[in-house]
């Protein structure tokens, strides 16, 4: 979500900047903008739209060796031009850039406007700026203290000034900055990507830090403006995966990936004589995994439908207790942090704001909280007592797919592990493994079908009201089909248990609403089977995901989807793919910017 690049060196800093900001242009933004000092004089180029249109804004003779650039994702105030990020002060000669939320911004803003100062934006940013300007003497680091001293909520700022060319000032607090240190050059972004291709040397910034960065230095200080020392990292990431290759999207691209992804998933991770896992990166020795009681799992959007996956899981093979919250539920709500309970938090990008501050809070009450992300070094990496990375490669689209499948991957290892530690036979936990190794050929069958799948999506496209079904271990992987359809193609789409639906959303069914049954032969499937039959006599457009098998299914549906057999246990690996090619399918025929949905971002660093 929204992001920040800053510069200070020695070349012109216009181009690296733009660079940057597309490289993160996959989180999601609504406009962009770029401040730099050009014959003295602070300027500021900023637009509602895509970085493009900002770009082609630009004077051809724009130059600069230090500046600041933003693309956002507005939470105050309309996405135009105006509210656009940078911010300028009143006196023009400060500038911001935010990420994240001012919570007291109203208040801070009527003092200053009892003050005489007048205001431009409708943002909760701009009133950074005019602190700084507010606060300052003759010393801009001091004015930037003293301006974060009257900030609540969260935040990460970059800060220029227009008589100090040779320093920015950096602030995080809740959303995540990075330093990359060049030769004669220093970069500060939200997101290592956009600075990759100049620097692979970073130095990872926590929150309650400030920081002042000059071309050939970094200085580090906590809130109380104690001096904290920090080594710089060399990252070792590979930056070929932030290319598209021969597919039309991203996320295309992310879902054929699936069966190489789900592999790198348990790579490794298997024991295959003791028919069980390990994950090291857990620490927790098996003393530790015998005293465990419960799983608790905090987690939001597509995560949390793999946390869903997972429960079932647990409970079912695992034979322990396991329950989801969405962490922006959980951690208002005081959690109940119970003894002999271990908690997961997962998140894609290790930034996820509501799942960060989940975490924190249980973990304040004495939790143990293990990370499931796929972003390394992320802050949930870091932060939490331990995890497991999922190791799916850089996922670009907006959408989530091969992050999804990767995460239950892990989480079937953890089940598979505390199963074996209490009723899982060998011989089961042999079979399983068995299974999950097959999955990466039977998933490529079903990409072998994607004509067939795009097909039937394009058939029903241009109807409106869409409704998943599941029912177990299927309800999550329903749930997860109806979200990937409404984010990337904006129809309107619910994920229901099929059991539910006699309590009420039958009612909305007709002959123009698509009902997508997920039907894999597991001990739910007689009952499923009944549901196809109750939304059939309401002349409900059946389409199933069902066995290769199966020709009840077939027989009852106008279309359906075939997958390989299964366990049941697995089942959601091989189900969720045909879901996500038809959401992309139709968000494809509607013409949909499928990368980049409308108000969506990838990384959801507000709360
Ligand atoms: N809250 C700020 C705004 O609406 C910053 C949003 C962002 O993080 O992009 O302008």
């Amino acid at each position: 979500m929204c992001g920040i690049v800053g510069y200070i060196g020695e070349k012109n800093c216009v181009n690296i900047l733009v660079e940057g900001l597309k490289r993160l242009e996959y989180r999601g933004y609504d406009s962009s903008g770029i401040a730099v000092i050009y014959r003295n004089s602070l300027k500021i180029f900023k637009k509602a739209g895509k970085i493009i249109q900002m770009e082609s804004s630009l004077p051809d003779n724009l130059n600069s060796k230090i500046g600041i650039a933003h693309t956002r994702w507005a939470t105050h105030g309309e996405a135009n031009d105006i509210n656009a990020h940078p911010h300028l002060s009143q006196n023009n000669k400060f500038s911001i850039v935010h990420n994240g939320i001012i919570e007291n911004y109203s208040v801070l803003k009527k003092k200053l406007e009892a003050e005489g100062y007048k205001f431009k934006t409708q943002t909760d940013s701009e009133v950074i700026a005019y602190l700084i300007e507010k606060n300052y003497k003759d010393d801009f680091e001091e004015a930037f203290y003293k301006a974060l001293e009257k900030l609540e909520g969260a935040y990460g700022i970059v800060a220029l000034c227009e008589d100090n060319p040779d320093f920015l000032m950096v602030a995080r607090k809740g959303s995540p900055l990075i330093l990359g240190v060049g030769n004669d050059e220093m970069f500060v972004a939200s997101d290592v990507s956009a600075f990759l291709g100049h620097t692979k040397q970073v130095v990872y910034l926590d929150d309650y830090e400030i920081t002042k960065i000059e071309k050939n230095n970094f200085k580090i200080k906590d809130f109380r403006l104690s001096d904290i020392a920090r080594d710089v990292k060399l990252l070792d990431l590979d930056t070929s995966a932030s290319d598209k290759g021969d597919y039309s999207h991203f996320m295309l691209k992310e879902i054929f990936e699936q069966p190489e992804s789900i592999k790198r998933a348990f790579a490794g991770r298997l024991i295959e004589n003791f028919g069980t896992a390990k994950l090291g990166g857990l620490n927790l020795t098996p003393q530790d995994l015998f005293q465990i009681e419960r799983v608790g799992i905090y987690a939001c959007g597509t995560s949390y439908h793999a946390g869903l996956v997972g429960s079932y899981i647990l409970e079912e093979l695992a034979r322990i207790s396991a329950y989801v919250e969405i962490s922006s539920e959980a951690r208002y709500k005081n959690p109940l942090i119970e003894k002999g309970t271990i908690f997961f938090a997962i998140s894609q990008s290790g930034e996820t704001a509501d799942t960060l501050f989940a975490m924190r809070e249980a973990q304040r009450k004495g939790a143990k909280v293990l990370g499931i992300c796929n972003v390394v070094v992320s802050t949930i990496a870091r932060e939490s007592n331990g995890g497991v990375y999922v190791h799916s490669g850089p996922e670009i689209a907006v959408a989530s797919t091969k992050a999804f499948t990767s995460q239950i991957t892990v989480l079937f290892l953890y089940a598979l592990l505390m199963g074996r530690m209490r009723d899982v036979s060998l011989q089961t936990g042999k079979k399983l493994i068995n299974e999950l190794k097959m999955l990466p050929e039977k998933i490529q069958t079903i990409l072998n079908s994607v004509d067939k799948i795009d097909e039937i999506a394009v058939k029903y496209s241009k109807l409106n009201n869409y409704l998943f079904l599941g029912r177990g271990i299927s309800y999550p992987v329903a749930l997860e089909g109806a979200l990937k359809l409404k984010e990337i193609s904006y129809r309107h789409s619910e994920g229901i248990a099929a059991g539910e639906i006699k309590h009420g959303p039958i009612a909305l069914v007709d002959e123009e609403t698509p009902v997508i049954f997920i039907v894999p032969q597991d001990n739910t499937y007689d009952k499923t089977i009944s549901n196809i039959e109750e939304v059939k006599a309401r002349k409900g457009k059946i389409i199933s995901v069902c066995f290769e098998n199966d020709q009840k299914v077939k027989a009852l549906s106008d279309d359906y989807i075939e997958i390989p057999e299964t366990n049941s246990f697995l089942s959601p690996l091989l189900t969720v793919i045909p879901l996500q090619l038809f959401a992309y399918y139709t968000a494809r025929a509607l013409g949909c910017d499928i990368d980049k949905p409308r108000n969506l971002a990838k990384s959801v660093t507000v709360e």
